[in-house]
């Protein structure tokens, strides 16, 4: 019958069940005492400018050192810290860790044109934005301009007329705006039209298997004309082959970010390697 059925689904799903929700809840202890104990740092990555640059800017990537795990991935974290409220303590100290280093380059003569964070849907939405951002910018006396402030087309998209309120209000800061993960949400062209963005990111499922000629290459290509014709800078992420900077170059993609032009790093390598 269906209950035995579900009986045994559950005899064989509770225990692994319970082992995940086990991690998960050991996890995000762990995660409540991170912030204190020192144990997040960013790593950067270039963002270039086609086919092989220059410069363009960094985008900051969170990184947890977690004491007994070793370096754990945001894909982990973000969404326990998400569920529990903790990425709007979280994101202040990214948001302030950027514009902290940021500076210090400049300081150092380290000439980098812009610092790109990542904000997920709860810190996007949260009042305490704005304030966190302009306290950032000017305790590290870093101009708004140098900012960009990365979301992705799920998150604008999702409530699209309280997105578009938020992002004038992050536009009027003077920070730039880039739509993370392009392609893999559903874009209202109608309000896409009327976002301050400054930036369309492709996801990287559009470039992993990019061949001339190709399905993902029309897509790349469309999406590429759609940031013409809106004036907005089209960069690709996950370029991970000579084959793909070339294909995304010739077809007018402007920036270019992935593994093969430099992988995330800390900071310090990040400024040797540009030495
Ligand atoms: P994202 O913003 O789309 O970042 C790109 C991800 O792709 C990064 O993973 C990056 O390390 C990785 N990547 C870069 N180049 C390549 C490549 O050539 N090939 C492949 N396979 N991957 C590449 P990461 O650092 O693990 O971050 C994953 C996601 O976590 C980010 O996706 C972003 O959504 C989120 N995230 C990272 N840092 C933060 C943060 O400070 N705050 C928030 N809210 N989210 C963050
Ligand atoms: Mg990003
Ligand atoms: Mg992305
Ligand atoms: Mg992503």
């Amino acid at each position: 019958s269906a209950k035995e059925q579900g009986r045994n689904a559950y005899c064989l799903f509770e225990p692994s069940m319970n082992r995940g929700a086990h991690e998960e809840l050991a996890l995000t202890q762990d995660l409540r005492r991170a912030l204190g104990h020192d144990e997040f740092s960013l790593h950067y990555q270039p963002k270039l400018r086609a086919p092989a640059g220059p410069l363009t800017g960094v985008e900051a990537l969170l990184r947890w050192h977690h004491p007994e795990q070793g370096m754990v991935m945001p894909d982990r974290f973000i969404p326990l810290a998400e569920k529990t409220g903790l990425i709007l303590e979280i994101g202040r100290w990214v948001i302030n860790e950027a514009c902290r280093q940021l500076a210090q380059w400049r300081a150092q003569g380290i000439e980098i044109p812009s610092v790109s964070v990542n904000l997920s849907a709860t810190q996007f939405r949260s009042p305490g934005l704005f304030g966190k951002i302009s306290t950032a910018l000017s305790a590290h006396a870093v101009p708004a301009s140098s900012l960009v402030l990365e979301i992705t087309e799920s998150t604008a998209m999702h409530d699209p007329e309280a997105s578009l309120a938020i992002l004038q209000r992050l536009a009027d800061l003077g920070v730039g705006i880039s739509i993370d993960d392009f392609g893999t949400g559903y874009s209202s062209l109608l309000y896409l039209k009327r976002l301050p963005a400054s930036e369309l990111k492709i996801d990287r499922a559009f470039v992993r298997d990019l061949v001339a000629g190709g399905e993902d290459a029309a897509i790349v290509s469309a999406i590429i004309a759609l940031g013409r014709t809106l004036n907005l800078t089209v960069i690709a992420e996950g370029v991970e082959t000579e084959a793909q900077q070339h294909l995304l170059t010739e077809l007018g993609c402007t920036s270019l970010q992935g593994f093969h032009l430099g992988r995330p790093c800390p900071p310090t390598e990040f400024a040797a390697r540009l030495a």
